[in-house]
């Protein structure tokens, strides 16, 4: 690909007039490639965006996504938000975790193993994040070792359902309601995954998802928080837009963290076409599942839930091996990644703590493989011969 670089104001204009597209020269396999709907269809709902102009601030397309989200995962309480880092950050505004206890920073006990964005989120709002240790096998937090952490600064218990498996949901709302602290699912892997005949998504004061371009299913940018309390969703719903509240009315400390009305066409056209989009990970997540051996360690997955196939991670017996592996695919050309790495209650502008071991062995030796609608057949069995060891 040829980057803009040391083009003059003539080249430009010139490519604005007349494209040149280079074709895009995906050689690297990607690990998570975006699912994109048919044109025709997207076009569709952008057509109607185009007559009425109506771009942002709960616009129809913004009305309806959530409607047929809310049906579609069985869940109600539904906010569209503009990412999923900003749904984090609404809810725990939305709950008023970030308030000080005492006169000192509020407490939240979340989990090492996952995505920077849980954490930092947290550090963003003025709260401290106090890590307690995953389930060696499970990879979600240990409620065990949640009751551990807690102090007195405590406002808040924030769990991650890791690649779409879910947490002991029941043990954690035990410990939430015996402590009287809030409970906010970062649930930005679990959409669609069902527990017990009903949505996982419905646990907790608050559950947040993410619709960026890499999740299963997307609004190029995007997300959503799921309350439990339909007078949370009002003061969030205040939240995103600025905190006005109505006309000539700001009521609090808002933020803009609005959905946009073309990504809500995007997300209006991918889940017309969800089904396709899963059946094609399905065919590949199952072929890793037969054809992988007993040696690579997978993920224990809780009863009752459902998949939703996004993601594929596979730990090794130790780093060393694990990046063996990862620069033999490399090698031919298939990327992997080492998600998630750094465990992190490695980093001192987090909360460097005493080291939580299961995360810090975990994410030493985890890789997560390929797995994405249209991802050839042929390069699924080159995959399953390298991580078999052939
Ligand atoms: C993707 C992700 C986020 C952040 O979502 P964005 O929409 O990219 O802001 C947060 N937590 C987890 C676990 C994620 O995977």
């Amino acid at each position: 690909m040829k980057l803009i670089d040391n083009v003059s104001a003539d080249d430009l204009s010139q490519s604005i007039v007349n494209p040149v597209f280079e074709p895009f020269q995906n050689t690297v396999i990607p690990v998570a490639q975006p699912y994109l709907p048919d044109r025709k269809r997207l076009d569709a709902y952008i057509d109607g965006i185009y007559q009425r102009r109506w771009l942002t601030n709960n616009g129809p397309l913004v009305q309806l996504l959530t409607e047929r989200l809310q049906a579609f995962l069985g869940v109600r309480n539904l906010l569209l938000v503009s990412n999923g880092t900003l749904a984090l950050q609404i809810a725990y505004r939305a709950l008023n975790i970030h308030l000080p206890v005492d006169g000192k920073p509020a407490e939240a006990v979340t989990t090492p193993f996952s995505f920077a964005a849980t954490s930092s989120t947290l550090v963003w709002e003025g709260i401290k994040p106090v890590y307690a240790d995953i389930d060696p096998a499970s990879w979600c937090l240990n409620p065990e070792h949640i009751t551990q952490q807690i102090t007195p600064q405590t406002r808040a218990i924030v769990p991650v359902h890791v690649f779409g498996n879910i947490c002991e949901v029941e043990e954690i709302a035990a410990v939430a309601e015996e402590h009287d602290l809030k409970v906010i699912y970062d649930g930005a892997h679990a959409f669609g995954v069902g527990y017990k005949g009903g949505s996982a998504l419905s646990w907790g004061d608050a559950t947040t998802l993410s619709f960026h371009a890499t999740k299963i299913f997307h609004c190029i940018e995007g997300g959503a928080i799921v309350f439990k309390n339909p007078e949370d969703l009002e003061r969030a719903r205040h939240l995103i837009n600025f905190g006005i509240t109505g006309p000539d009315v700001v009521e609090a400390v808002g933020i803009n963290a609005k959905m946009n009305e073309f990504s809500a066409a995007m997300g209006l056209s991918l889940l017309d076409e969800y089904m396709i989009n899963i059946e094609g990970r399905e065919k590949i997540w199952q072929r890793y599942y037969r054809e992988l051996s007993d040696q690579v360690i997978r993920q224990k997955r809780m009863a009752d839930i459902s998949h939703n196939y996004a993601y594929y991670p596979v730990v090794f017996e130790d780093t060393a091996q694990m990046l063996v592996i990862q620069k033999k695919l490399l090698e031919i050309n298939i990327s992997s990644r080492r998600y998630f790495y750094p465990s992190l209650d490695t980093l001192a502008f987090f909360n460097a703590s005493e080291p939580k071991i299961a995360s810090r062995d975990v994410a030493s030796r985890i890789l997560c493989l390929p797995v994405f609608y249209g991802l050839p057949d042929n390069i699924v069995s080159k995959i399953i011969d390298i991580v078999n060891g052939k």
